[in-house]
């Protein structure tokens, strides 16, 4: 089976294989790593199979030219609603929650003719950066099983690296589609905010929320972004702008590309196969004609410390409605227990550590009497990184800023104990979610001195300028594609 979105679509639509036969091909590749990597956390067998003669039976009947990915296998991060199996977040709370409807992005990859096969894995509700903090066990990392993928979209990303799907949808709120992407070697583009409805995506921290792609190519991304995205009534949210066809704009190229390096992203801190993977991909955009320019994003410190005021602020509100009674699961209480206890007992229960400890930091900084001196500076200096982004993009005149996605490649299962080092791993990808903009993450050339692993460097635009981030990525693809795991 050939391993691009495009290409399996492309011969579904033209009959020279069926829609089962290349589900059964992802079962089949799912059954064969899904022991080493556990990217997924459901697996619909039967009804993949279902829904993918009925793929077939639509282009017998000559409907293939309104399905552009006729017959494409995909895989949605388990806190993506959808109306069959369970949407779980990862969460104990949540183990038994079936969804009634299915989120707006994901009925539109279904109804270009996309197959769901499962859903991934991710960290509690999203927060984490290791999909460690999944109740159900860790996703491992198909380059090196004995390492962490990434998160909090870990699971999609290791479904896409492991080669089960060459499309997985994942959710970015401070870098869980860019960072995963880095750590398994793959492509990741989260979109500007309000780009895609966020329509049946469980909220973790609404103002910074987006559902992307990750993909095994430059190309698919494009192909599966320019489905998603686009106004949703559903989410006021989501933005009025008219439909991009970002695949076929990846064939004009940027005249006087400028690319803007910022003095933070080349940090003593970097890990030394960051540092190298960084100036790699600086000298091919030179080669490819690209002007690369100095910038500063000065407040860029100060990203991890604003995001983990506004993002718990806003998920100790949005996790409310997990209490046993609206939604989740109930605690089995003895008879005259009181409504507090149940509240309590099935939070208690039915959320992990990181979650609690997230609960509790939100509700602290929006307390009276700290609102002030956490929430509000959080919001100020979130308006002074966005500010920083502008001056670089006009002052600095360039089409957009190469980073890293992390600082280090993907590191051992169990190597960040304390959630401060794990947080600290959000160094480069936060700033853009305070900021709303677009990013895309790219594996970066490697010097197998330093690594065999994988690492990303991520490409960030203004805002709406998803199809030149697309078309900048495109040139720094090798032409067999990107390297992919054994
Ligand atoms: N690692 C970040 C966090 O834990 C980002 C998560 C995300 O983007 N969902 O919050």
């Amino acid at each position: 089976m050939s391993f691009s979105a495009a290409a399996i679509a492309e011969r579904v639509r033209s009959r020279q294989a069926t829609a089962v036969e290349v589900a059964t091909a992802a079962l089949d590749a799912i059954a064969r790593t899904e022991p080493k990597v556990h990217a997924y956390l459901e697996v619909f067998s039967q009804r993949a199979l279902a829904d993918a003669k009925a793929i077939d039976d639509r282009i017998a009947r000559g409907e293939g030219s309104t399905l552009p990915l006729a017959g494409v296998p995909v895989a949605l991060k388990d806190n993506i609603c959808l109306a069959w199996g369970k949407t779980t977040c990862g969460s104990r709370m949540l183990e038994n929650y079936h969804s009634p409807f299915t989120a707006t992005a994901a009925q539109a990859l279904i109804d270009a003719g996309a197959v769901v096969i499962g859903k991934t894995n991710l960290d509690e509700f999203g927060m984490g950066s290791t999909t460690e903090n999944s109740a159900f066990g860790p996703t491992f990392n198909p380059w090196d099983p004995a390492r962490i993928p990434g998160g909090s979209s870990g699971g999609s990303a290791a479904a896409v690296a492991a080669s089960t799907v060459p499309i997985a949808l994942g959710s970015d709120t401070g870098g869980s589609i860019r960072q995963p992407a880095s750590h398994c070697g793959v492509v990741g583009i989260k979109p500007t905010y309000g780009r895609v409805s966020r329509y049946g995506l469980v909220a973790y921290a609404s103002s910074l929320d987006q559902v992307g792609v990750l993909a095994a190519t430059v190309e698919d991304a494009a192909l599966a972004l320019s489905i998603i995205a686009g106004h949703d009534p559903a989410d006021s949210t989501s933005a009025q702008r008219t439909r991009e066809d970002f695949r076929r704009e990846l064939a004009t190229p940027i005249p006087h590309l400028v690319i803007g390096v910022p003095r933070q992203a080349r940090s003593p801190a970097n890990d030394p196969a960051v540092s190298a993977s960084l100036e790699a991909t600086i000298n091919q955009l030179s080669r490819h004609g690209a002007v690369i320019v100095d910038v500063d994003l000065p407040m860029t410190d100060y990203g991890i410390a604003a995001y983990y005021i506004v993002a718990p602020a806003e998920a100790s509100s949005n996790l409310a409605r997990f209490d046993g009674v609206r939604y989740g699961r109930r605690a089995q209480l003895g008879k005259g227990a009181s409504l507090e206890e149940l509240y309590t007992r099935s939070r208690a229960e039915g959320l992990g550590p990181e979650v609690k400890r997230r609960i509790m930091l939100g509700t602290h900084v929006l307390s009276s009497g700290y609102y002030d001196a956490y929430y509000a500076t959080a919001l100020k200096v979130r308006r002074r990184i966005k500010a920083d982004f502008d001056a670089a993009f006009s002052l600095g005149g360039c089409h957009a800023i190469l980073m890293p996605a992390a600082p280090t490649p993907a590191f051992t299962v169990g190597a960040r104990s304390d959630p401060l080092s794990m947080y600290l791993e959000d160094v480069y990808t936060v700033g853009v979610n305070l900021a709303g903009l677009p990013a895309i993450c790219v594996p970066a050339p490697r010097d197998a001195a330093f690594s065999s692993l994988p690492v990303g460097m991520q490409l960030v635009g203004p805002a709406w300028s998803e199809s030149s981030l697309l078309r900048i990525a495109r040139t720094l693809e090798p032409t067999g594609g990107f390297p992919r795991p054994h």
